[in-house]
């Protein structure tokens, strides 16, 4: 038996999943007298988390930096559906914000937490006690183990969402900050092996985060997002003066996670499928997750979801050219709010047949058989 500490729980990697976690722990026991240890490898990216959800389920109302009522879609023929979503608002939060919070704040003011940074190279499961151990050649003990490090894919039909974007500000004031825009298809250039679109964050009438979002198979590529970025910003801002503040790229995997761990040694966030496998959305998947596993209960999401997702990441994986279209559809035909529910596995079943028969029926049927 070691004899070094053992703690309550251990949870590696400080990223979205693991920090929701530390913090619903925490809250779940006021005593404070749970041990936790947060390893992490120090590798942060920048990401800006995106959500949307009603006055109910207020995920960190504290560190939202900004919040949209309406929503604009943009059809691949060019036409402008912008909607109210009430009761759902649109939400957004850095992890600049979030990391600081957490780093500066949080862990601080909770002695019984010790972080470490340091590199996790694998997890040797006992029967009660579990050892993490360490590229640096340390190890720690805890009696549960949560682990947030991204699992490996050998799918090669595996479609990703690349994202090129760039914080930027106009030298005029020519926003409409009122209203995000969730995808934008008007610009030509899905092919059949990419569909692209523009996500905008209009955070005042000057400053926005406006993104190159592309589904694909194929690698991320660079210059050729960098290329359609400018092209948007032609077409759409043609004379406006702009500076480019920061950027933001990044790559989500797109697939149902088939590898996922439960029991004493368990997966979180993207590791454990809390990302709705046909948007990459994740942020209130992973909270509604870190609250149940806090307080020790199992959640369950119907599996009609995950069969919705897997027939639309079929459509992706052989007809994407068909997905500008797939949209347009859904989001001509289909009141805003509808979807939103829809795509958070939070719609009925009366709805879900609802919207699924208002989009292209031949292809989903051809693509259910398959
Ligand atoms: C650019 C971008 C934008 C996104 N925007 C949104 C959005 O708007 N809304 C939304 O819902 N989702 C969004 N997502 C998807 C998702 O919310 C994020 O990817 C989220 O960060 C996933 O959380 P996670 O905890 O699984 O992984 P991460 O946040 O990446 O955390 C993993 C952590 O593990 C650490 N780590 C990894 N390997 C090791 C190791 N071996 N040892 C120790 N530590 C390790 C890393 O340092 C990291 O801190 C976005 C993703 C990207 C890439």
């Amino acid at each position: 038996m070691p004899t070094t500490k053992i703690y309550d729980i251990a949870i590696i990697g400080a990223g979205a999943s693991g920090l929701q976690l530390l913090y619903e722990i925490v809250q779940a026991d006021p005593t404070n007298e749970r041990q936790i240890l947060l390893l992490d490898s120090g590798d942060r990216s920048t990401k800006s988390w995106c959500f949307w959800e009603d006055e109910k389920n207020e995920c960190f109302p504290f560190l939202v930096e900004k919040t949209w009522e309406s929503m604009t879609y943009r059809t691949s023929s060019g036409e402008t559906i912008k909607s109210k979503i009430h009761p759902l608002q649109y939400k957004y939060i850095s992890s600049e914000r979030f990391f600081t919070y957490f780093f500066t704040e949080f862990i601080p003011a909770n002695p019984h937490i010790t972080l470490v940074n340091s590199w996790v190279q694998k997890i040797q499961e006992g029967a009660d006690l579990h050892s993490v151990v360490c590229k640096d050649g340390s190890s720690f003990y805890a009696n549960r183990v949560a682990d947030s490090r991204p699992l490996k894919s050998e799918d090669s039909s595996l479609i990703y969402q690349h994202f090129s974007g760039k914080f930027i500000e106009f030298e005029q004031p020519i926003l409409d900050e009122s209203s995000m825009t969730l995808m934008d298809f008007s610009l030509p250039v899905s092919t059949h092996e990419m569909a692209v679109f523009h996500y905008i964050l209009p955070f005042s009438q000057t400053k926005a985060l406006i993104e190159t979002t592309v589904f694909t198979k194929l690698a991320y590529d660079k210059e050729a997002y960098e290329r359609i970025w400018q092209n948007y910003i032609e077409t759409h801002y043609s004379s406006q003066k702009y500076n480019v503040l920061a950027n933001e790229t990044g790559t989500i995997p797109m697939g149902v996670t088939t590898q996922k761990r439960e029991g004493q040694v368990f997966n979180i966030g993207t590791a454990a499928g809390n990302m709705k496998a046909s948007t990459g959305y994740a942020f209130t998947r992973m909270h509604e997750d870190a609250t149940y596993r806090a307080q020790n209960l199992s959640q369950k999401t119907p599996s009609r979801f995950r069969f919705y997702d897997k027939m639309l990441l079929k459509i992706m994986q052989s007809e994407m050219n068909k997905i500008p279209a797939v949209m347009d559809r859904l989001f001509s035909q289909v009141q805003t709010p509808k979807i939103l529910r829809f795509l958070d596995d939070k719609s009925s079943l009366t709805d879900d047949i609802k919207l699924l028969s208002k989009l292209d029926i031949p292809l989903f049927i051809k693509h259910l058989f398959r």
